[in-house]
């Protein structure tokens, strides 16, 4: 009778200690990413709270989140709009919407100075 309480026991201690070494396994990447050792990649291109004509102005000037031109992207572009937090998607004097620092659109041009 005892024996066969151990071997319940030990059974039931067992799947206990697999159940915390496969939760470990699973969660430690989640946990990894919590901590920011991921970074987030910005995506600007969220045009649900625009108008029809707010989208195709956007679609007019072919705006796109990376620039594929060199040495032209909207953080070099006079008229962009630096976000108030940095990390955070710009703004566009000419555009609506969320604006990459990365992007491009074929209203581009330089800054002054
Ligand atoms: S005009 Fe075009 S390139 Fe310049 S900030 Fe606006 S979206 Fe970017």
């Amino acid at each position: 009778m005892e024996d066969s309480n151990r071997k319940t026991f030990s059974r039931r201690a067992v799947l206990k200690r697999g159940g915390l070494v496969a939760l470990a396994t699973f969660s430690a990447p989640a946990l990894l990413a919590g901590c920011g050792s991921k970074k987030k990649t910005l995506v600007c291109n969220d045009t649900s709270g625009l108008s029809d004509g707010e989208k195709q102005g956007r679609e007019a000037l072919k705006y796109v989140d990376k620039s594929t031109m060199p040495n032209k992207n909207c953080l070099n572009c006079g008229l962009y709009k630096a976000p108030a937090k940095a990390g955070e998607c710009g703004g566009c004097t000419i555009l609506k919407g969320p604006i990459h620092p990365e992007g491009y659109c074929t209203g581009w041009s330089p800054k002054a100075g």
